[in-house]
């Protein structure tokens, strides 16, 4: 069998190059205009390109990922093994908005539009779902089984809404709810409930005698009430107790659930799709099982559509702390103002703190699943990760759990959030994520209840064996079949069909992860 080997290198100033190869390249491999590979290299890995000396830095995307321990000679395997990681930069001295503040701004894009629901207070949801806030994780178990009865009996008679969704969560109870960092948590689930996809529709399931009492997770005016509740009170919170006297056994319960449902399906069911322009779009983006690929073919296509998103007017969330924390530099120079980067330097301190108090740091993240897909360490993951951001400046910086103003100004948005995939999606979702697009190197079923998630593939031997769960394949891009801006292009107009109705894989097959909600304060 004869391969053609094909080697990425990212930047003129790197060292090494990732093999492209589907299964790798055997030892004896000459590399195009490059060295014989002194042993066989896996697919995605790294192989030297030039002799390296100990205590030489290692240099891929322009940026040094680390020092090698020992001498490197050209054509060797360069794992994480050979690698000392360099130490975080510190958050002193950063440049603050210096390329940000003077870039020209990026061309619009004018004339894309998609089918979407418009809501009272200015946002737009992408599907039409009913949403059911708990207080507590005590009640999870009735509303499940309520749940099951009103995709049974209630759903058929409402056919335009697309789905009933629990947020379920574990908190609400047993947790230090005065702690500081307990406003996280429960803004996280205030905001939840406001999310563009569910219409301004609020109904909240209580216990009665947990420590997030309804009037405290949705106090008055926090929300709008769609037409009023029952009792014809305007500014009075939909909620059904579970301990109320007046429910007398379980069926009780469920069927009080069921009754309040059934009014706000009711007009849910009357809203329709209307075409509105891109602009309207609030997309979240992130990465989970990444391995090298991902910042070669999926991660720079999802930046140039994170380009054309904002061109269009549509704003962007990228998140994922731990992961951006070492190209924090490239970021406070991209801040559109002092005062964005000064928020952005905030976000990574208070993280910093996070994680000290923890005993651990930055290089936590990495798992064994980013090493065998031929990520050495942090720096190099996120030099890959942060690609995602496109090219704009950055101007509007989110701490986790906050939401931003439907009618508030458009552009590139930071949410700071831990780069756990659920408790990211979790976070985008409370801040009015609308869409959401996630690349996978190593694969995995992600998806949420509550807004469609778009599947990228970095390889196309993933997007082959999972052909049934991946929206999308930029393997492409590595084997020289595509560029970065035809898969970005294509990723532009899925996200605008996706918006308009058209189902994701992890809708078809009813995919979802739990809801996850970050909480940094004690539990008691
Ligand atoms: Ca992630």
């Amino acid at each position: 069998m004869t391969v053609t080997p094909v080697v990425i290198r990212m930047h003129a100033d790197d060292n090494v190059a990732i093999v492209a190869d589907d299964g790798g390249l055997p030892a004896g491999t000459a590399l195009p205009g490059g060295p014989v590979l002194r042993e066989k290299l896996p697919q995605a890995h790294k192989v030297a390109l030039f002799d390296i000396a100990a205590g030489a830095p290692v240099v891929r995307y322009g940026v040094v990922i680390g020092h090698a321990l020992d001498h490197i000679a050209a054509g060797r395997w360069v794992h994480e093994r050979l690698l000392a990681m360099p130490p975080a930069r510190t958050l002193d001295d950063l440049p603050m908005a210096t390329i940000g503040a003077q870039a020209a701004p990026l061309p619009p894009l004018d004339g894309y539009s998609f089918q979407g629901y418009r809501n009272a207070d200015g946002s737009v949801g992408t599907r039409n779902l009913l949403a059911i806030t708990q207080t507590v994780q005590c009640v999870a178990g009735v509303v499940e089984v309520a749940l099951e009865r009103i995709r049974r009996e209630l759903l058929p008679k409402y056919p335009n809404v697309d789905g009933v969704v629990a947020l379920e969560h574990g908190y609400g109870c047993g947790v230090a709810i005065d702690a500081p960092g307990a406003e996280i948590p429960i803004r996280t689930l205030r905001h939840l409930s406001r999310n563009p996809n569910f219409g301004g529709e609020v109904m909240v399931v209580s216990l009665g005698c947990e420590k997030l009492q309804p009037e405290r997770l949705l106090p008055p005016g926090s929300i709008p009430i769609a037409g009023g509740a029952a009792g014809g009170e305007a500014d009075a919170l939909d909620v059904v107790r579970l301990q109320d006297e007046a429910h007398v056994g379980f069926g009780a319960m469920v069927d009080a659930i069921l009754r309040q449902a059934e009014t706000h399906l009711q007009r849910l069911d009357a809203r329709r799709r209307e075409t509105v322009p891109a602009s309207e779009l609030v997309v979240g983006v992130q990465c989970g099982g990444s391995d090298a690929f991902s910042g070669v073919t999926a991660n720079p296509a999802v930046g140039f559509c994170t380009d054309l998103l904002v061109r269009a007017g549509a704003r962007v969330l990228f998140s994922e702390t731990t992961e951006v924390r070492d190209g924090i530099a490239q970021l406070t120079a991209r801040a559109a103002t002092p005062e964005v980067a000064q928020a952005l330097r905030r976000e990574m301190a208070w993280y910093d703190d996070y994680l000290r108090r923890g005993g651990v740091d930055r290089s936590a993240n990495t798992t064994p699943g980013n090493k065998a897909g031929g990520l050495s360490n942090i720096v190099e993951k996120a030099m890959g990760s942060i690609v995602k951001s496109g090219s704009a400046p950055i101007s509007h910086v989110l701490a986790p759990g906050e939401r931003l103003d439907p009618r508030g100004p458009r552009g590139l948005v930071y949410a700071a959030t831990p780069a756990s995939d659920f408790i990211c999606g979790t976070l985008q979702t409370a801040a009015g994520m609308n869409l959401h697009v996630f690349t996978t190197g190593r694969g995995t079923p992600y998806g949420l209840a509550a807004v469609p998630v778009v599947k990228v593939a970095t390889r196309s031997a993933l997007a082959r064996r999972w052909h049934d769960l991946m929206d999308l394949d930029a393997g492409p891009i590595a084997e020289g079949r595509a560029t970065v801006e035809d898969v970005g292009w294509q990723l532009f107009r899925l996200l605008l069909d996706t918006a308009s109705g058209r189902r994701t894989w992890a809708e078809h097959w009813r995919l979802h992860n739990a809801l996850t909600l970050f909480n940094p304060a004690p539990v008691t």
